[in-house]
């Protein structure tokens, strides 16, 4: 799997941002219960500290200058049994006088304490930003449809407690779950990006449900119980929430055109796919409004809600 590369998003504007995978072992979540359409317990099983430093590093060295650093380690940043303390130590201090804007870390919400946020913001001389998986606002999908885990109020609590630390928060949404229509899961991302922009978040990120080898949606997917998105779904998403809150709304679609995740038809896919990753770099809706394809209609009768974000 890839371990670090370079996309560009959105801060006040366009900027350079960097992406590193840091091989850090099991998310405690995967291993213990795990959301269905997650592959982190099958991509990490090994890690140790030096490996995470050495990932580091390396994607240091080769991603140069960039201005927004998004650190993911399939599961939580702040989850000790994952990166010690001392290596996630170790990590600020690699950061620090590198030029970064922004540095992005993930976390579940347990552990997210006052006192990791503490020492982090004092140790990085860059804006903190941690995302928090969330994937819908309904505690009913998150929980029944995703085995998630943890309810909307304690994601609400984690983000009073990055607020109180002035530590950035950015939500990161599921488009299409398992058990939903096209038509339900637009919905439901649309309702979940107005809800977490007021609980105070400062960003949403989309993620199109994508389906990953050994997840229980592999499973559905084969006995033809799931379908990825459609990306006129994440198009009509984005649009729809981008009207509703002030805050940068993105998405960079993993596997977009491929069999297993977010499509159009063969056509348009690569150029819609674009175009989305276009708007999060800008947050100009013209990049999505001008996307035309004849599959529209089909997605349309699919959806079988009205659309009507344009
Ligand atoms: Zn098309």
């Amino acid at each position: 799997m890839r371990r670090f590369w370079k996309e560009t998003d959105y801060l006040d504007g366009e900027v350079s941002a960097g992406a590193v995978v840091l091989p850090a072992g099991e998310c405690a979540w995967a291993a213990r219960k795990g959301c269905y359409m997650c592959g982190y317990s099958e991509m990490e099983r090994r890690s140790s500290p030096s490996s995470i430093i050495h990932t580091l590093s390396q994607a240091l060295r080769e991603l140069g200058e960039v201005e927004y650093l998004k650190i993911f380690n399939s599961g939580s940043f702040f989850d000790e049994s994952q990166i010690p303390a001392r290596t996630r130590l170790r990590i600020y201090r690699m950061l620090s006088s590198k030029g970064f804007r922004r540095v992005q870390v993930e976390s579940r919400p347990e552990f997210i304490t006052p006192e990791v946020l503490e020492e982090a913001v004092s140790e990085l001389d860059a804006e903190l930003e941690v995302g928090i998986g969330l994937e819908s606002a309904s505690d009913y999908v998150r929980e029944v449809f995703v085995n998630k885990g943890f309810s909307l109020e304690d994601f609400r609590e984690a983000v009073e407690r990055c607020r109180a630390a002035g530590v950035l928060v950015k939500a990161y949404l599921l488009i299409k779950p398992p058990f939903m229509s096209e038509g339900e899961a637009v919905l439901d991302a649309v309702e979940s990006g107005r809800v977490a922009a007021r609980l105070g978040v400062h960003r949403l990120s989309y993620n199109p449900v994508c389906v990953h080898r050994g997840t229980p949606l592999e499973g559905m997917f084969f006995r033809g119980e799931y379908s990825p998105p459609w990306l006129w779904s994440v198009v009509e998403v984005l649009l729809r929430v981008k009207k509703r809150v002030r805050i940068p709304v993105v998405c960079h679609p993993s596997g977009a055109g491929t069999r297993r995740g977010a499509s159009n038809c063969r056509r348009c896919s690569g150029g819609v796919a674009r175009g989305i990753r276009r708007f999060s770099a800008t947050q100009e809706v013209e990049h999505l409004r001008r996307l035309e394809c004849g599959c529209r209609e089909r997605w349309k009768v699919e959806l079988g809600v009205e659309v009507g974000a344009r």
